[in-house]
């Protein structure tokens, strides 16, 4: 079996707070003198039912989180050790989510908090050869009016260079708030030349994705998952060239599947779908982006398909030409590589 940490790949679902390292949230604890939910410091996965209380003790333990992520210092080393990981799990190319909103208090305002996070990715991508750009989610938990604000910032920074807007996502709750309403920051977004990455179909089904593709036009989806439960609908989104990506971890941690191997990663695929698997929120899922190639490759995926896994991740992906041919070389290298190399 070749190595998995070795495959070069994108990264293309991964939260700010989230990718937080356990060790470095403890230190933040430590610092600021809080005391932190068990369930963040013990070694365990995250595991709540997919409903409305498990939603909510993740969203209290990711707050809890978010609550000592304060200061320009702290954001740094937050993204600089996001794209540090990834660079040693075989990424290439990084799109790390971020809602400037939770940040904004601390440093004086929405544009300080989003150009702190753009200006360290730029030092982060240059310091470890790992391309990053950045997706301003907005909130389904907030007004649609602050969306549109969100995606007007996001639209000022856009751009393919080195730590500059790439996407625009729609995070949190797919329960709260109506998916129409947010087509007019997706609007904004989309005149900007962004991606559209809203989530979706992860803990809602087939209607709840449909809504999506009408009203945000999603170029990817994250999760998405839950499409496969409606072959027509799965259809039109593989025709449509609408990626997927899929956070197998994510989704049993969360309750959407009982266990790792019904996450319908085989099921995407065998329907032309583009899939790129993400690491979602390893903080509270144990789980990391090569963990999700693992759990690919126990699903039955063989390195052949799970090379084809990781193009997926790059042709979805907004990377530089320069970077998809170089990540494209690359997997084509580790397939043609002897199988008995060991990780
Ligand atoms: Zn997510």
């Amino acid at each position: 079996m070749r190595d998995l940490s070795l495959l070069p790949k994108a990264h293309l679902h991964l939260h700010f707070t989230g990718s937080m390292r356990p060790a470095t949230l403890a230190d933040l604890a430590r610092e600021r003198g809080v005391r932190l939910p068990e369930a963040l410091v013990d070694d365990d996965p995250l595991r709540v039912p997919a409903d409305e209380r498990g939603w909510f003790r993740f969203q209290r333990l990711y707050d809890a989180a978010r609550a000592v992520v304060r200061g320009e210092e702290v954001m740094r080393r937050v993204v600089r050790e996001a794209v540090e990981d990834d660079a040693a799990e075989g990424s290439g190319r990084l799109e790390l989510q971020v809602d400037p909103t939770s940040y904004a208090p601390w440093v004086g305002g929405l544009t300080p908090a989003l150009e702190i996070v753009l200006d360290e990715a730029r030092l982060a991508a240059r310091a470890t050869g790992v391309e990053v750009g950045v997706v301003v989610a907005a909130s389904r938990m907030r007004h649609p009016l602050e969306a549109r604000t969100l995606a007007r910032l996001a639209a000022r920074h856009a751009g393919d260079g080195p730590g500059q807007v790439v996407g625009f996502g729609l995070s949190n709750d797919e329960r709260r708030g109506e998916t129409e309403d947010f087509a007019g920051a997706f609007a904004i977004a989309r005149r900007a030349g962004l991606a559209s990455v809203p989530h979706g179909g992860e803990l809602l089904g087939p209607a709840h994705v449909e809504a999506v593709l009408t009203h945000l036009r999603p170029d990817r989806l994250g999760h998405g998952v839950r499409a496969a439960e409606d072959p027509r609908l799965l259809d039109l989104l593989v025709q449509e060239g609408v990626a997927f990506e899929a956070c197998p971890a994510s989704n049993v941690s969360l309750g959407v599947y009982r266990d790792e191997a019904d996450v319908p990663l085989r099921a995407l695929v065998a329907a032309g779908a583009t899939v790129a698997l993400g690491a979602d929120d390893p903080l509270l899922f144990r789980s990391r982006l090569v963990d999700q190639y693992r759990i690919a490759r126990a699903q039955g995926f063989d390195d052949r398909a799970l090379a084809d896994l990781a193009r997926g991740s790059v042709q979805a992906s907004r990377a530089s030409p320069a970077v998809r041919a170089a990540l494209l070389a690359g997997i084509d290298a580790w397939v043609a590589a002897p199988h008995d190399v060991r990780g």
